[in-house]
């Protein structure tokens, strides 16, 4: 934010984008105009509507549910715990808290009741306090029709969204925020287009391949018993999952040859 404030960034805190026209944009009873117009407000981006660069209706969409609770964390690491049609995730998130988040397809399971199908984890938390209420949100795969029209740009969820279960979604925002600079330093926003392609393929991959190990308890098996007996490939998938570039990704060989060592193990 400082370094934002410090090279000219002026922010305007609750006040709510109204309108758009190709030369500007309306807020608070005020008119700015613009060169460039880049929607950065999230899946259902109302800039992308207004631009017609809307999203198609999502392939999945799931529910999400995450409190912080007051307990010492007992590792450094974030820990997900596969159960049946749900995930849990623990965030270590300061010395004597964590964070839970909870993702499945069902729109009424909540944290506490979804802790029965994960008793280690229950066993935990048995003494430990709620820091915050449950707040809950949707996540789904999904992307715009194009992430460019004309002098609009969209970024982060309103460009392109994957399952909260890849925990890319952050990562993909800031991405296309350094790929967006470059490209309105070239004044070339289909240089943006074409960049934001390349790193959306292999976070969609990856994000099909874990919701189908969320929908089937015989592949999940197959592949966590693979990962357990052989760390080295969880971490080059991990690796490969992480990766910022497109060439730093798994080819399609590699891909293969995981799906023969999952269907052996
Ligand atoms: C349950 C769940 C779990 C997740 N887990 C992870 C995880 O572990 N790791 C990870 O990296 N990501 C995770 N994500 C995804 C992550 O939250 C998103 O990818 C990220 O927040 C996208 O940032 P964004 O800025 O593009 O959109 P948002 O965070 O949605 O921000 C958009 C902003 O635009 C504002 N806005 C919208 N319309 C207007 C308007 N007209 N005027 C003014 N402001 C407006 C909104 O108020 C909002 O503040 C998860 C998501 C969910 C739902």
């Amino acid at each position: 934010m400082e370094r934002a404030c410090q090279v000219g960034v002026a922010f305007h805190w609750g006040i709510r984008v109204t309108g758009f026209d190709a030369r500007g944009a309306q807020a608070g009873g005020v008119y700015f105009p613009c060169r460039w117009l880049v929607g950065a407000d999230g899946q259902n981006s109302t800039v992308g509507k207004w631009a017609n660069l809307s999203s198609r209706p999502p392939r999945t969409a799931r529910f999400g549910f995450s409190r912080h609770y007051a307990v010492v964390p007992w590792t450094d690491l974030v820990e997900v715990h596969w159960g049946p049609g749900c995930q849990i995730f623990l965030t270590p998130t300061g010395s004597d808290e964590i964070c839970i988040a909870l993702l499945s397809h069902d729109p009424q399971l909540r944290i506490d009741r979804a802790l029965a199908h994960f008793p280690e984890v229950a066993e935990r938390l048995k003494s430990s306090r709620p820091l915050t209420a449950e707040l809950g949100g949707v996540t789904s795969l999904g992307r715009a029709r194009s992430v460019v029209s004309g002098h609009v740009a969209l970024v982060g969820d309103a460009s392109f969204t994957v399952d909260g279960i890849t925990g890319q979604g952050l990562s993909l925002a800031f991405q296309h925020a350094i790929l967006l600079a470059e490209a309105f330093a070239r004044e070339d926003l289909h240089s943006y287009e074409i960049a934001h392609g390349e790193i959306s393929r292999a976070p969609w991959r990856m994000t099909r391949l874990l919701l189908l190990m969320d929908r089937s308890a015989w592949l999940r098996r197959k592949v966590l018993r693979l990962f357990a007996g052989n760390p080295a490939l969880f971490s080059k998938v991990m690796s490969a999952h992480m990766a910022e570039a497109a060439q730093e990704s798994l080819k399609a060989t590699e891909v293969l040859g995981l799906g023969w060592q999952v269907l052996r193990a």
